[in-house]
């Protein structure tokens, strides 16, 4: 399983592929029942995603889908599937062609600056408000007192400088270090509330590539502007997944597509500008955890179960069902063993390679998994036996430690979380305000 995330000021959201995705209702009425928490329900959590919304200049109104979202939009259209445009965080887009290539880039640094990430929104904010920021900084613990938070000890490196250790004292501490490295920050405050590092959700990734006859050049333009929602709840339930589309500029291309060696590497890399991509993102009803190894850094344990992958190779089969109709003449189907569905003007040539999939061995390295997605680790909720986390994000265990981050989910999302993380930490401040207040 690879694992991406943001170890930088900003964390995701400065290397984001900036889809914006509400929180479904569904998921809010699930979260709400389960788990206690009837805020997920209430007009103010409405109003705390309108508010990242706007402060992230959410919108769909840049016009223009690279090769791959095309594919999407018209070949979920031929097999009669709804397709939606994704909302995006950007701004100060124009139609040059400077903009439109340079999206397809963003994710390894915004050379247009029209990302809106927390980097240039609220870090920035904050930041003209007075608040000091220390990157290059690693927090090793949060020091507590009579059960309440008192502060943190880190370490600073600057920049061809010594670490140097930093101790800050404060009323009331809030921890977003992401879902792996939070769990490990408060184990190693000594926090050991027994659901803590567990539940670990993923939103596991596989990527379906196909070649087309025409030119795709997909790592130009928006990433993601297409979503295909169709299987997101399948057999009745919550779970299922999301067809997206991914950044496909050739390092992350390469570290995707299967291997068999390098002959067949090297042919399938040479076709780039021919390849177009599906990301089917699993809503992974299992999870995994996460623990610590013996120097205090995050352990990650995370199978995925028999019940997410047949859920995940639905997705799959979908996906290259809708790479055929799109006009796709090979279909990769994501396993090490490189199975390729053939096409011709629509029709699949040997369709019982798809039929075979699920008898394919899925154990762990016999096919490429991916994640950008890491939540729930310290969820919220009303149990407290449970829930490390108080309905309010405050830890049950130490008062005035909170958390605010995709680890306080009190499951998966289900969509690309970063507006449900933003929405739920705005939500966390304002009680953290009132709770100050007192
Ligand atoms: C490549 C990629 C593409 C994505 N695309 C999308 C998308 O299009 N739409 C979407 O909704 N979501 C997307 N996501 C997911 C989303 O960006 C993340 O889920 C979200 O940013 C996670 O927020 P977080 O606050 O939980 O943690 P993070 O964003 O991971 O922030 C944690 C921060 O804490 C820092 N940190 C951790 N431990 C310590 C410590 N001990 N001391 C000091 N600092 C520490 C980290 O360096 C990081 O800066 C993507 C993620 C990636 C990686």
């Amino acid at each position: 399983m690879g694992l991406l995330a943001g170890a930088c000021l900003g964390g995701g959201t400065t290397v984001n592929w900036a889809g914006a995705f509400r929180t479904p209702d569904y998921i809010l009425d699930e979260w709400a029942a389960e788990h206690a928490a009837p805020q997920f329900t209430s007009a103010a959590f409405q109003a705390s995603l309108d508010a990242v919304a706007a402060a992230l200049s959410v919108n769909t109104s840049y016009p223009r889908h690279n090769g791959q979202n095309q594919a999407l939009r018209e070949g979920s259209a031929r097999l009669g599937q709804a397709t939606s445009l994704i909302a995006r965080n950007e701004k100060y887009l124009t139609s040059s062609a400077a903009h439109f290539e340079g999206l397809g880039y963003s994710s390894l640094g915004d050379a247009h600056g029209i990302k809106q990430g927390t980097l240039n929104t609220y870090l920035l904010t904050a930041f003209e408000h007075g608040a000091r920021i220390l990157p290059n900084t690693k927090v090793e613990r949060v020091t507590t007192a009579a059960g309440h938070a008192t502060g943190a000890e880190a370490t600073h490196t600057p920049p061809g400088g010594r670490p140097l250790r930093i101790v800050v004292r404060a009323r009331c501490v809030v921890v977003a270090g992401g879902a792996v490295q939070t769990p490990a920050l408060l184990l190693r405050s000594g926090l050991r509330h027994p659901h803590l590092g567990q539940h670990l959700h993923l939103h596991p990734t596989v990527i379906v590539a196909a070649r087309y006859p025409q030119a795709m050049r997909s790592w130009h333009g928006p990433s993601m502007s297409i979503v295909n929602d169709t299987y997101a709840r399948l057999h009745g339930t919550n779970y299922g997944v999301k067809l997206e589309t991914p950044p496909t500029h050739p390092g992350l291309l390469a570290m995707v597509l299967p291997w068999l060696g390098g002959r067949q590497h090297r042919e399938l890399m040479s076709a780039a500008a021919h390849l177009g991509s599906f990301i089917v993102l699993t809503r992974d009803r299992d999870g995994g955890r996460v623990c610590l190894d013996p120097h205090g850094a995050p352990l990650i344990d995370y199978t995925l179960s028999a019940f997410d992958r047949a859920n995940m190779l639905a997705g799959v089969h979908a996906a290259a069902d809708i790479h055929v109709a799109a006009g796709a003449e090979a279909v990769y189907l994501p396993h090490g063993s490189l199975p390729t569905l053939r096409a011709r003007a629509g029709v699949p040539q040997n369709p019982e390679i798809l039929a075979h999939l699920p008898h394919l061995g899925w154990r762990a390295n016999q096919f490429g998994l991916y994640s950008a997605h890491q939540m729930s680790t310290c969820r919220l909720g009303g149990h407290a036996a449970t829930h490390p986390l108080r309905p309010t994000g405050e830890t049950v265990e130490v008062r005035g430690l909170y958390v605010a981050d995709g680890s306080a989910f009190p499951a998966c999302s289900g969509v690309n979380p970063m507006l449900t993380i933003m929405a739920l930490a705005h939500y966390t401040a304002q009680q953290l305000t009132s709770s100050l207040g007192r």
